[in-house]
């Protein structure tokens, strides 16, 4: 035990975001509960935190009540790929809503600091462009996305009621596109699946022509954000972007995984998905003058990890792990 040594609640800590974070915090000295239903998270992405003795792991429906005693929270739990978000939609805004519900009850009720992981999909399809936290968002409230994009509106104006309301410590991060190692190799979303596809010489799918842009920030990056924003004093609540600014198309993130990998893969395209966001980017200015933070791996440098991540699996695993 250190002074200052905290015993910290992550949901969703079996997760892509969620597994990086529990490491993280153990490695800072903290006690780590980890809060998962396994929707998405799997075992295998905190298989290396089983038995350290500051790790605990507790599967549990965030939709239903938790009563547990911690320092501090980081409400991760939710699904974040478009496909499996949408297998159940009306789980997907249980999850968010509830999950809100629950997570900041348990927080007044021990008085202690919560963060939601929020997104860049807060903003919808955005007319302004890149966006800061001033932007009210373009969001369709009735398409196949609104479970997951009004879940994550709704999880917001709980926050900011409980903090006006209850004089609650939140912390509300806007988080844009992510990817790194411990991605599931069936995540669906954008990066994992090109360099999958890659890897294995199948096809490229890109949906729509391509032009559609992304912004991609490296895991360990997004971590260091976070923390920094729990950290941060009282009053900064957010909301705040976190998110690395360099804008590429889906069409360069092909050929750019394509060369990186020295695949032989050709690139096809898909119909684009109803209410796919044209173009995202995010304006991180606050971050920079609150946090102090802003991304430092570059796309081509955090892609090579993420490829040496899936190459290494597939030699592991065989074909199979990324089928
Ligand atoms: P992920 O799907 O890998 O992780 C989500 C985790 O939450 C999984 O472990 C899943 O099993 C768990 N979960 C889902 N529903 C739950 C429930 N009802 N109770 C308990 N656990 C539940 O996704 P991720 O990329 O790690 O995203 C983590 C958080 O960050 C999510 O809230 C997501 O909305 C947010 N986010 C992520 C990104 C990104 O680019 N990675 C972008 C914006 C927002
Ligand atoms: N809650 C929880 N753990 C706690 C405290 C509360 O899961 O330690 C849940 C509680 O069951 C309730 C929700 O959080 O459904 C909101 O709690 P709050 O106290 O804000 O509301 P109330 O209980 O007054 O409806
Ligand atoms: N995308 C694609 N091919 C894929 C998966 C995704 O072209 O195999 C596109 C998708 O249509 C979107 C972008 O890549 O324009 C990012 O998709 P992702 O699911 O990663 O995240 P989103 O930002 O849409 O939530």
């Amino acid at each position: 035990m250190f002074l200052g040594q905290k015993r910290i609640l992550v949901t969703g800590g079996a997760g892509f975001l969620g597994s990086h974070l529990c490491t993280h915090l153990l490695n800072e000295g903290h006690e780590v509960l980890c809060v998962d239903n396994f929707f998405t998270g799997t075992r295998g992405n905190i298989a290396s935190l089983i038995g350290n003795e500051r790790f605990e792991l507790l599967r549990h429906d965030i939709t239903f009540p938790l009563f547990v005693e911690v320092d501090e929270i980081y409400n991760l739990a939710c699904p974040a790929s478009p496909i499996h978000y949408q297998l159940d939609p009306v789980q997907t805004t249980k999850t968010s809503v509830l999950g809100a519900i629950n997570t900041l009850g348990l927080a007044k009720r021990l008085k202690i600091p919560i963060m939601q992981a929020s997104t860049s999909e807060v903003y919808g399809d955005p007319i302004l462009h890149p966006q800061p936290e001033s932007y009210w968002g373009n969001v369709n409230p009735v398409g196949p996305r609104s479970c997951y994009d009004e879940g994550k509106r709704c999880a917001e104006t709980l926050f900011f009621d409980y903090h006006r309301q209850h004089k609650l410590k939140i912390k509300v991060a806007r988080i844009f596109n992510t990817y790194g190692p411990f991605m599931r190799p069936d995540d669906g979303r954008v990066v994992s699946n090109f360099i999958c596809q890659a890897l294995l010489g199948r096809e490229i799918t890109v949906f729509g022509d391509g032009s559609q842009t992304r912004s991609f920030c490296f895991v360990t990056d997004l971590i260091d954000g976070f923390v920094r924003l729990m950290n941060s004093p009282v009053h900064l609540t957010g909301p705040i972007n976190l998110g690395n600014p360099a804008e590429f198309s889906v069409g360069e993130l092909a050929k750019k995984v394509i060369t990186m990998t020295g695949s032989k893969s050709r690139i096809v395209t898909r119909p684009l998905p109803q209410d796919d966001p044209k173009q995202r980017q995010p304006d991180i200015t606050l971050a920079r003058q609150q946090l102090g933070w802003e991304p430092v791996v570059s796309l081509e440098q955090g892609l090579i990890l993420t490829i040496a991540y899936f190459e290494n699996l597939l030699k592991e695993r065989g074909t199979k792990a990324l089928a």
